[in-house]
């Protein structure tokens, strides 16, 4: 017979979102069981290439209750750095992870209130009854791969989450499809490990890594880009391409050029031998340019206006000339004359809530929801992009966002309480809380630490 057991809210997925959403539990005092299919933060773990590090300096990619003090704050660390911060933090708040479990389907109750989770640890099954659920499994699911080649040609084929290292790839040459984050960065450790690189560049925005002593996070928070609740219009596809790597650098795809790799354009099709690509490369470099020089003349103009004594870079605007790659682009590439013997796909991933049967998903099934909050109540997320504003996939924007789905937890938990209290209990205080405003429960309100979430952990920390 399956266990069963209860729960106030049920978290699936304990990455840094479902860390950050017991933490905010927690301090409300409202009672949960976070599920993570792997270990904590296992996408950190299993999921990228060895040598990533965090696009951001940790003195920003973090929650605010735990510093990395084994690094300089402007560091860019290791992904298995990442991995064990989250690991140590879930620890320092008691998280009540369970890793190893996997949530295979989610569904409302019948006459009920709630809903009731499947789950297999791999070799028992059991369920779980919960008031409320969130799904915290992550922006970045699925491999979007576009089906340009199919999959049994005579080429290795791998979406960048299962690219580790150069060494795993046959031996020739590369054609890296997308120049993201993800791209750019692979494409430059596959050319210097003696391959020759292809790189599709499609759109994106280039921000300068730094810029007049300052890091390009910064510059997001102070021009107030961060905090922007919706992405600038027809933007929202549009990738951004930052890297950490070597100490953190401005990507510019001359330097990319420079050092042996291939720009082609976007890619478009496959005969059968060839690839064929977009006549928009040139374009989409220009466009890169004007969007880093747009934000080089922001900072300019913040700097101007709030009278800041920031040291004058003029040579961040010198941009060198174009590479023959860009001005004389290839259109096309056939494959085996080139030596390519793999594609790595950096083409991004799609959502999967394949497990959450629930009234909240649009045509293309992506969650329809306003700052985590679903259209079937009880049904919350976190950790999609742009659910609150640009940071909510990122691990300093997640905390925020964590901590306003859990008010709305409570707040809708103290709905469903009203009166409870008075029909069960003659002696219920009347203090107890059934205000949206107060917390989840008197026993909750009575246990709950005063101080903050971050005060709390840093109270934890210091013992
Ligand atoms: C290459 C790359 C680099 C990035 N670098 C940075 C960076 O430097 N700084 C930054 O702030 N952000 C970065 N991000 C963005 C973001 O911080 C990470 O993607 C982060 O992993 C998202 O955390 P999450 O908790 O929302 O989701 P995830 O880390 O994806 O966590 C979700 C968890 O849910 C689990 N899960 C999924 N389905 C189930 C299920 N059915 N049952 C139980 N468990 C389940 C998964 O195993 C996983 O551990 C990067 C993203 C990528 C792709």
């Amino acid at each position: 017979m399956p266990k069963q057991e209860e729960t106030e809210v049920l978290v699936v997925g304990g990455g840094q979102a479902g860390v950050a959403m017991s933490e905010h539990l927690s301090a409300r005092g409202v009672p949960h069981i976070v599920l993570e299919r792997g270990r904590i933060a296992e996408r950190w773990r299993s999921e990228r290439w060895d040598s990533l590090v965090t696009n951001g300096p940790v003195w920003h990619d973090r929650f605010p209750g735990l510093t990395f003090a084994d690094a300089d704050p402007d560091d860019f660390v290791p992904k298995e750095r990442v991995a064990q911060y989250f690991e140590d933090y879930a620890r320092e708040i008691d998280a009540p992870v369970r890793c190893g479990v996997e949530v295979t389907s989610v569904t409302k109750r019948d006459g009920q209130p709630g809903f009731v989770a499947e789950y297999t640890d791999g070799s028992t099954r059991g369920s779980i009854v919960a008031r409320a659920v969130v799904a915290a499994t992550g922006a970045f699911q699925q491999p979007a791969i576009p089906p340009i080649i199919p999959g049994d040609a005579a080429v290795t084929q791998i979406h960048s989450s299962q690219y580790r290292n150069p060494e795993q790839l046959p031996e020739g040459n590369v054609l890296v499809v997308g120049a993201g984050a993800s791209g750019v960065q692979i494409a430059d450790e596959l050319q210097h490990s003696g391959r020759q690189v292809y790189l599709s560049v499609g759109p994106h925005d280039r921000p300068p890594r730094r810029y007049r002593d300052r890091d390009n996070v910064w510059w997001l928070g102070v021009l107030g880009l961060w905090g922007k609740a919706t992405p600038p219009e027809g933007a929202d596809h549009v990738t951004i391409v930052v890297s950490g790597a070597k100490g953190g650098h401005t990507v510019d795809f001359r330097d990319l050029a420079a050092s042996g790799i291939t720009l082609v354009g976007r890619t478009s099709s496959f005969d059968g031998s060839s690839m064929h690509f977009n006549a928009d490369l040139a374009t989409n470099i220009a466009k890169g340019d004007a969007n880093y020089l747009s934000v080089l003349d922001a900072a300019d103009e913040y700097i101007e206006r709030n009278g800041l004594d920031l040291p004058e870079e003029p040579e961040a605007r010198l941009l060198g000339p174009l590479p023959e790659c860009v001005t004389n682009p290839l259109s096309e590439l056939d494959l085996e004359a080139a030596g390519v013997t793999s594609i790595v796909w950096a083409t991004g991933f799609r959502l999967d809530y394949g497990w959450l049967h629930a009234d909240t998903f649009d045509e293309l099934g992506r969650p329809l929801q306003q700052r985590g909050v679903s259209n079937e109540p009880g049904v919350y997320f976190l950790g999609l992009p742009w659910q609150s504003s640009r940071g909510s996939s990122f691990i300093w924007g997640v905390w925020h966002d964590a901590k306003y789905v859990a008010d709305q937890i409570v707040i809708q938990h103290n709905y469903l309480e009203y009166r409870s209290h008075d029909e069960q209990s003659e002696s219920a205080s009347p203090e107890a809380g059934t205000s949206p405003a107060e917390p989840a429960s008197s026993a909750a309100a009575s246990s709950a630490d005063p101080s903050t979430p971050a005060e709390h952990l840093e109270k934890v920390s210091a013992r």
